[in-house]
């Protein structure tokens, strides 16, 4: 961390910063310029809530950190892509192929989640999704079928041998959905439940971490951390759009972008969803495309039976055909991409 001074600094002002310093056990390297002095912490960022704790001083401008907030879920720390397997036989992230979950938005009945999971599998998804808990904005809208849900995924489990990824609303939930699911998605509306992430850190699933929608990615990022630092280091990040300005034309803005910034920052597997991160059919395809091609490690779509009558999601749902033509076109388009990066290093380019 650099503590930048003003140039009116006093001696004095400078002298606090470094005692402050040496109370958080930094070692201090003190630049002192014509105009201005510049302290260099040298020591363990991560112990400290932020730059804040400098900021704060008299005769301080400006501070700037040098690490990451984050530490367990760095790449700094892990260098090696982290590969997990989240059911035997079904390992993602690294060089592992492309892994898609698909299903329906919620589990509506159990004819419908039967037939989207034989038709996701046999289309080549490798995990089942699925909400019996449903987080929706406005109340009187179907909030999922609950424990009925868990069942019915659990039974479509049975019969296609797809595990499970499934929302967990409410902390009070989780021996219910860790019964039933494979992995447990933490939504958007919960990355910073931090009580919630506590917990669930404590359970050995996978989970799958949807970015906050008006989350950066540090904030995304700390919200792993914290699901790490509890003890759970499964944790698969899940780019789902962002709100800006701009809603117009789609439900969220999907900053595939984010893909390569984790990659550099983290060894986490992401994946990336353009069911939510744009809410509408038309732009599933080439977001997915935009996906594969930002280099991640796998993809969530939403399709249904009958999107047209869905009771979530609809919009933005694929009927099994058009699932099933994007599959083989995302089979041609990652064999493209792994030739692509076998000769260049598309990372770090
Ligand atoms: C979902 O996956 O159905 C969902 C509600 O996602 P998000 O939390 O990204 O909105
Ligand atoms: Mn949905």
């Amino acid at each position: 961390m650099i503590v930048i001074m003003e140039p009116e600094a006093s001696q004095e002002h400078v002298n606090k910063v470094i005692n402050k310093a040496q109370e958080y056990g930094f070692r201090t390297i003190i630049n002192q310029g014509d105009l201005q002095t510049v302290v260099a912490l040298i020591g363990d960022e991560t112990k400290i809530s932020g730059p804040d704790l400098f900021e704060e001083l008299n005769g301080v401008r400006r501070v700037e950190r040098i690490q990451v907030p984050f530490k367990l879920a760095s790449k700094a720390y892990k260098h090696e892509d982290s590969v997990f397997e989240i059911y035997p036989g079904v390992k993602i992230g690294g060089a592992e192929d492309l892994l898609v979950m698909a299903g329906p938005c919620s589990v509506e009945t159990e004819e419908g989640i039967m037939q989207t999971a034989k038709a996701a599998k046999a289309s080549g998804a490798k995990v089942l999704r699925g909400g019996a808990y449903k987080p929706r904005t406005a109340p009187r809208t179907f909030e999922g079928l609950g424990e009925l849900g868990l069942r019915l995924l659990k039974q479509a489990k049975d019969e296609t041998g797809l595990p499970i990824v499934t929302e967990i609303m409410d902390i009070r939930d989780l021996d219910k959905v860790c019964e039933n699911a494979d992995i447990l998605q933490v939504g958007a509306r919960n990355m910073q439940n931090f009580s919630m992430l506590n917990e669930i850190g404590k359970a050995q699933k996978p989970v799958l971490l949807k970015r906050g929608m008006s989350a950066t990615i540090d904030e995304w990022l700390l919200a792993a951390e914290r699901i790490m630092h509890h003890g759970n280091s499964k944790v698969i990040l899940c780019e789902r759009g962002i709100r800006s300005f701009d809603a117009k034309y789609t439900r969220n803005i999907l900053d595939v972008s984010a893909v390569p910034i984790i990659k550099k920052l983290s060894h986490l597997p992401i994946i990336v969803d353009p069911s939510h991160g744009t809410g509408k059919r038309h732009l599933v395809r080439s977001m997915c495309f935009a996906g594969v091609a930002s280099g991640a490690d796998g993809l969530m779509i939403e399709m249904h039976p009958d999107p047209e009558n869905a009771l979530s999601d609809g919009p933005q749902s694929l009927t099994f055909e058009q699932f099933d033509e994007l599959m083989k076109e995302i089979r041609e388009l990652e064999s493209v991409m792994r030739k692509l990066n076998k000769t260049k290093n598309l990372v770090t380019a």
